[in-house]
């Protein structure tokens, strides 16, 4: 695939950093066809990539943050004059379908341009309340990490591996990234951009291979650690971080909810279920996999979501037409059709789909609706990460928020109502990081400057917002003292100083804080 240097593959490969003799063969989901290769990068390779990254890293966090802010801004444009290019490398290497394809791009060009606008506010020092007021000046700073890994995943190749990046970057952070070894020609192709938005060479390296070969040396060598994977994986590559006491951001997996009120539009809410569920396949980390339906909207809701649902259009083609595209991999169609011919067998109901499509290409599944769905089923509390949802009827509000909070993840949920505070007095119940009312997961997910992430075992930390980048900093106080030291000044007794200082303890701190809350009110 050849027709840009974005999809140039021998061009992309050669921007990894460091070799070996090993390659890593890249095949296409769509058809099974190679892509092309990469190096398997050696543990010293790892190591010699943080060290280049780290000698980079000095001056370009001594760049002005104008120019900083100008690059990422360069690079939001360079995605979007290269729709063409990056959406086609995205389809043949992830299979998606062009439209998601298209939102994953445009996440990443939107997020890229929030950075480039907000980055200066979010790092600008500011004043903190000194130890004595007036005489101590305190101003809090943010010194970058270093150097920042990034081990990312393949679902959205693009997104979740330079847009992590980007805020990392204009903190003043070096960046190495390990893209997954099923998606790395995009992650490259992301590099080639930034290379060209004008990113200094070294200051973001990518290293090649598997991650259980590549992830101990990188966590070993590197000052912060941005995660985005499975729980599995994460519980590890945290523990490995505490170890070492270097921070880290686990965003990891979730089995997302959706709510439907008694008061909800239901032609809004099928179709917003439909985007939920399905988009990329299933293989969204903030898809929906657990709808709650009021029992009075519940046979309705059923019928009319299974036929929306079956009309759903699965397809290869690089156009616009298809809906869905093909799973990523064997390991993932067999995990789909594992839990479905499980709940299948212990008499869950399908109303739409249910079986692999062979007929289309070897990774495609139909998108699949379950009723019946009982404890004992794995798809009930076990992520499926793939197009299938199970649909329960709730005789209450009270009912949905209970079971909805009943598992151990907590990474986005859904609500949807006609009332405004009526859903939003539902959400405030939910245990989620995010919460959509009347869509499904993308308007808080592109509300780039709200923190993005999980709570429970969907991880640690968030993306986007000031904390997505702050993240990435060593906050730093400093604090200068005027006029005299803080301790008993000469010629006062130690117990008359003592006696004033608990006098000015008690008043001042108290007017401070009244102060501040005055201050602080909205
Ligand atoms: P995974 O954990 O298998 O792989 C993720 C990354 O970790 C890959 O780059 C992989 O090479 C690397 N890796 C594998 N073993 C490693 C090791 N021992 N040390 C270091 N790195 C290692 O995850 P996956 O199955 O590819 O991705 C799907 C999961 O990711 C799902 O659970 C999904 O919910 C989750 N996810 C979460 C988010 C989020 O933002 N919360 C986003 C996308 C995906």
């Amino acid at each position: 695939m050849n027709e840009s240097p974005l999809t140039d593959v021998d061009h992309l490969a050669s921007l990894v950093s460091g070799g070996g003799p090993r390659t890593l063969e890249v095949r296409s989901p769509l058809d099974g066809s190679l892509l092309g290769s990469v190096p398997v990068v050696s543990p010293d390779g790892v190591r010699q990539a943080v060290h280049d990254a780290r000698t980079a890293q000095a001056a370009w966090a001594a760049t002005p943050m104008v120019r900083r802010c100008a690059i990422a801004s360069r690079f939001r444009d360079l995605v979007l004059d290269n729709v063409e290019p990056l959406l086609t490398l995205v389809h043949r290497e992830n299979g998606k379908s062009r439209i998601n394809a298209f939102e994953e791009l445009m996440d990443t060009a939107l997020t890229s341009g929030y950075y480039s606008v907000s980055a200066a506010r979010h790092l600008a020092p500011h004043r903190r309340q000194g130890a004595i007021p007036l005489l101590t000046r305190t101003i809090e700073f943010h010194q970058p990490k270093g150097v920042v890994g990034i081990i990312s995943p393949w679902n959205y190749p693009l997104t979740l591996a330079v847009s992590d990046a980007i805020p990392a970057l204009l903190a003043g952070n070096a960046v190495v990234l390990k893209p997954d070894s099923q998606t790395p020609f995009t992650a490259l192709a992301a590099l080639d951009l930034l290379i060209q938005a004008g990113l200094p060479r070294g200051v973001m390296q990518i290293v090649t291979g598997p991650g259980s070969e590549l992830g101990t040396p990188l966590i070993d060598s590197v000052d912060y650690l941005m995660f985005t994977g499975s729980g599995r994986t994460g519980r590890g590559v945290a523990a490995h971080c505490a170890q070492r006491l270097i921070g880290s951001s686990m965003e990891l997996g979730g089995k997302n909810p959706m709510l439907v009120l008694a008061d909800a539009d239901l032609d809004r809410a099928i179709e917003g279920g439909v985007q939920a569920c399905f988009s990329t396949t299933g293989q969204l980390c903030v898809s929906i996999e657990r709808i709650y339906v009021h029992q009075s909207l519940y046979d309705q809701f059923c019928a009319r979501f299974a036929d929306r649902v079956s009309r759903i259009r699965l397809g290869t083609e690089a156009g616009w037409e298809p809906d869905l595209g093909p799973l990523i991999s064997q390991d993932q169609i067999d995990k789909v059709s594992h839990h479905v011919e499980d709940a299948r067998s212990k008499g869950a109901a399908i109303l739409a789909g249910g079986r692999a499509r062979p007929d289309l290409g070897p990774l495609f599944y139909e998108p699949t609706v379950l009723t019946g769905v009982t404890e004992d089923m794995d798809l009930a509390r076990d992520e499926t990460f793939g197009p299938v949802v199970a649909v329960y009827p709730v005789a209450s509000d009270a009912e949905a928020v209970e079971r909805a909070n009943d598992t151990e993840y907590g990474l986005n949920a859904s609500v949807w109502s006609a009332s405004h505070p009526h859903a939003f007095t539902v959400a405030r119940r939910l245990r989620a990081g995010t919460v959509n009312i009347n869509e499904g997961y993308a308007a808080a997910w592109a509300s780039h400057d709200a923190p993005m992430g999980g709570m429970g075992e969907s991880g640690l930390g968030r993306r986007h917002g000031a904390e997505g980048i702050l993240k990435y900093t060593e906050p730093q106080s400093i604090a200068i003292q005027r006029l005299a030291l803080i301790g008993p000044p000469g010629g006062v007794s130690r117990s008359a100083y003592a006696r004033v200082m608990i006098l000015a303890g008690r008043v001042l701190h108290r007017s401070v804080a009244h102060v501040g809350s005055l201050l602080s009110r909205p």
